[in-house]
């Protein structure tokens, strides 16, 4: 059973809704560029899933009478696993949370796994919005990507989900070795033209260890330059905003009513619970917040705590403050100007830290807030750390 003295005491007296993060750890193959925790052996997945509903039910103290409002089962590879153990786990945890009459329960998959039977199989197991790792309608780019999938499984399967649920979101990758700014505009003329209500825009990035990575270093393989990477992303901001999506997160675009309601509470400091290996979880009690996360093994998770005992922080008021910049700023829901003038000893560097994010086209001010223009999500964390730097 996992260490449930880890958690707050009164966590369960709070009145603010839960969200849900369930990781499971599989996938097939490892794609090229992907530095995920997970395993490529499918030999534990029943194991996974007993382990899982001991973790949950440890957990039941403080599920109990808490409203769930979000549920998203990631990974790896959610789609590779029976559905039955997907609906016995959202069983397992309705039995316990109050889930709210709208909550959304999210399940990453990728299209090789779907066809229209499965979809209605995870449909009818309460999965309501399906999040599709498409990266690519483009062959070329799916087979650098080390994709299993083809780009007419991507078309298709795209197509299928949209009649099945409630809500589709569809993942697109840009800056993808040897991809022109033409190959990038049929990936956003394909996902423009199948009016996927929610698209999620990811520059690829060239992580440590990756064969990617390892196929760059050898020469072997060139990613486009920042600049035009910059570039792919605005012509990305220019469509999908021509086309009637929102740009509500620096990768995020919807058609109103179509945001994660998983991804949003994260991003907007709501508490989660995280579930599984590498999981993580926010927990809020009064005034303290605590972040935790499983240990990034499935060995430890399916042995079972104190084994995959948490890493766990109580974060202080200049990591609240860092947060809520970095957050505040991503969401663009605006930056209180008052806020940040506290930190400005001087009372001079904020205004000119402004005038110049300003004249540079990153910021715009609306009733004493900072929002993010198109070209300054391009530079939302420099911006987030420069105003942090102020002195208090
Ligand atoms: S399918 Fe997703 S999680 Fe699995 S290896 Fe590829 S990128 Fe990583």
């Amino acid at each position: 059973m996992p260490d449930a003295r880890s958690f707050p005491d009164c966590f369960h007296e709070e009145s603010e809704p839960l969200s849900i993060y369930l990781h499971v750890p599989f996938c097939r193959t490892r794609c090229s560029y992907c530095d995920f925790f997970l395993v490529t052996r499918l030999d534990h997945v029943e194991s996974f899933f007993r382990a899982l509903s001991s973790e949950t039910l440890a957990s039941a103290p403080f599920l109990r009478g808490r409203r769930v409002r979000a549920v998203h089962i990631g990974g790896g590879t959610p789609s590779l696993v029976p559905v039955s153990f997907i609906a016995g786990w959202l069983d397992l945890l309705s039995a316990i949370g109050d889930f709210e009459p709208e909550a959304e329960i999210a399940l990453e998959a990728n299209p090789e796994d779907l066809d229209v039977p499965a979809m209605r199989e995870l449909r009818s197991a309460g999965v309501n919005r399906l999040s599709l790792g498409v990266q690519s309608f483009q062959q070329r780019k799916l087979s650098v990507l080390g994709r299993r999938h083809s780009a007419e499984d991507a078309r298709r399967i795209t197509g299928k989900a949209l009649q099945v649920f409630d809500t589709l979101s569809v993942d697109l990758i840009c800056g993808v070795p040897g991809e022109s700014s033409g190959e990038w505009q049929k990936d956003l003329n394909d996902v423009v033209g199948l009016a996927v209500p929610h698209v999620s825009v990811y520059m690829l990035s060239i992580e440590p260890k990756t064969l990617l990575e390892s196929r760059i270093s050898r020469g072997i393989v060139t990613v486009p330059g920042e600049t035009v990477q910059a570039s792919m992303y605005l012509s990305a901001v220019e469509r999908l905003c021509g086309s009637g999506y929102r740009h509500y997160e620096v990768s995020n675009f919807a058609f109103p009513g179509h945001h994660s309601r998983y991804n949003l509470a994260c991003w907007m400091r709501e508490p989660y619970l995280g579930f599984g290996p590498s999981a993580h979880s926010f927990i809020r009690t009064g005034p303290v917040e605590v972040r935790r996360a499983n240990a990034g093994s499935l060995l430890r998770y399916l042995a079972g705590p104190p084994a995959f005992s948490a890493i766990e922080e109580t974060l202080t008021e200049e990591e609240r403050f860092v947060e809520h910049v970095f957050l505040s700023l991503r969401i663009n829901r605006g930056l209180d100007v008052g806020f940040l003038r506290k930190r400005d000893k001087l009372g001079q560097n904020l205004q000119r830290m402004l005038a110049r994010f300003h004249a540079k086209g990153w910021i715009v001010l609306e009733d004493g807030r900072i929002f993010l223009t198109g070209r300054g999500f391009l530079f939302a964390d420099h911006i987030a750390g420069e105003l942090i730097s102020l002195e208090t």
